[in-house]
């Protein structure tokens, strides 16, 4: 591991476990559109962003397209520097 930081957006989402080398969804979901949230929680294995993608593309359809958008603006990163601390502070939140 360098100290660079190159992780996909999918860490806005996921949190990796390397003891179960399971990555688990912190996506927040309700049953209704009232109702009070929990955590999906769903386990998947490795840590892959390739195949984590996958996860919120069939079961989180919004939080699916903000990571997309957060994809496209990374590879355009220049562009948009309130967007990138934006990520920065919410990637922080999470540890
Ligand atoms: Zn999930």
């Amino acid at each position: 591991m360098s100290g660079r930081k190159t992780e996909s957006p999918v860490w806005s989402y996921f949190a990796y476990d390397p003891s179960t080398d399971k990555s688990r969804c912190s996506v927040a979901v309700s049953n209704d559109d009232e109702g009070p949230t929990h955590e999906c929680g769903a386990l998947l294995n490795g840590k892959n962003a390739t195949n984590l993608r996958n996860h919120p593309r069939y079961k989180h359809r919004s939080e699916y397209d903000e990571l997309v958008t957060l994809e496209q603006k990374r590879t355009e990163q220049k562009e948009e520097p309130w967007r990138q601390s934006q990520l920065n502070v919410k990637v922080c939140s999470t540890y």
